[in-house]
């Protein structure tokens, strides 16, 4: 598959038409942001390790019945997707408490969340993402009634599988962020799924394994994203 034009460079993918209307070619780059853009770095190896941790979890998910825009792996950096009509919206669940819930409810880390929490955010770097509900994505069209219920449920769906999965290796699925988009009227998962945009901690030592050890400045980033794609069972090489 060629790559095209690029249509769209964010902060840590750049996306590429190709000669099929309907897919695209998601290249990810060796660059890591946080804190919306404001924290950046080029970390050697990572567009690999990010690219090939996501087609495993993609994988995975698909074979649970999710819908997914993933389409194959192109090479160490590129992989295939089905082109979507992106909602600018952005899915969270919680299992455990940590990050921007700690901030904005003043409760402590590491807190079990029973039933995990759901969430929206609206992508907006600008203005920081800020939180918004259903209601807003209606009264603003950000989404259809349906098709916000549809990435709850994807989403939930989502968890269940991942949550077992790290949990039969030794991880803890703290929290993850998910983008959704919308082909021939269906609902599919878009973007990724990689330690970039969830939170995963050792099951016995509760050590940090995901973007956190970039935020906190904790060191080894990379080597924890392939620590815990190797405890998957995903080998990085060739
Ligand atoms: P950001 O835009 O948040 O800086 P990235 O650097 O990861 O993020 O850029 C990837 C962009 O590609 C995101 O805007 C994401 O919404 C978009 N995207 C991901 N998957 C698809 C898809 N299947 N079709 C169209 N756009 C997609
Ligand atoms: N997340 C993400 N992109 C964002 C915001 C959050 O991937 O723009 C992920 C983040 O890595 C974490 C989860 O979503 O796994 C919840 O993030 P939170 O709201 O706690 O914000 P943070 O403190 O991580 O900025």
């Amino acid at each position: 598959m060629k790559k095209g034009t690029e249509l769209y460079s964010g902060k840590a993918k750049s996306v590429y038409l190709t000669d099929d209307p309907d897919l695209l070619i998601l290249h990810f780059r060796d660059d890591t942001s946080a804190f919306d853009g404001k924290k950046i770095q080029k970390l050697d190896r990572k567009g690999m390790v990010n690219n090939k941790f996501n087609a495993f979890i993609m994988g995975k998910l698909a074979e649970a019945g999710i819908p997914t825009h993933f389409q194959s792996l192109l090479n160490d950096q590129d992989s295939l997707v089905l082109k979507l009509d992106m909602i600018p919206v952005e899915c969270v669940v919680r299992n455990i408490a940590a990050g921007s819930i700690c901030r904005r409810l003043g409760v402590e880390e590491g807190i079990d969340l029973d039933p995990p929490t759901f969430e929206f955010f609206l992508k907006d770097d600008e203005r920081g993402d800020p939180m918004i509900n259903e209601y807003h994505i209606q009264a603003f069209g950000w989404a259809e009634k349906e098709h916000v219920e549809r990435m709850k449920t994807l989403t939930f769906a989502v968890n269940d599988v991942l949550t077992a999965l790290f949990s039969a290796a030794g991880m803890l699925l703290v929290d993850f962020k998910l983008e959704f988009g919308v082909h021939n009227g269906e609902v599919y998962l878009g973007d990724e799924f990689t330690p970039d945009g969830c939170r995963v901690w050792d099951v016995e030592t509760r050590e940090k394994l995901d973007k956190d050890r970039f935020r906190q400045d904790l060191g080894d980033v990379v080597e924890s994203y392939e620590l815990v794609g190797a405890r998957l069972g995903l080998s990085f090489d060739g």
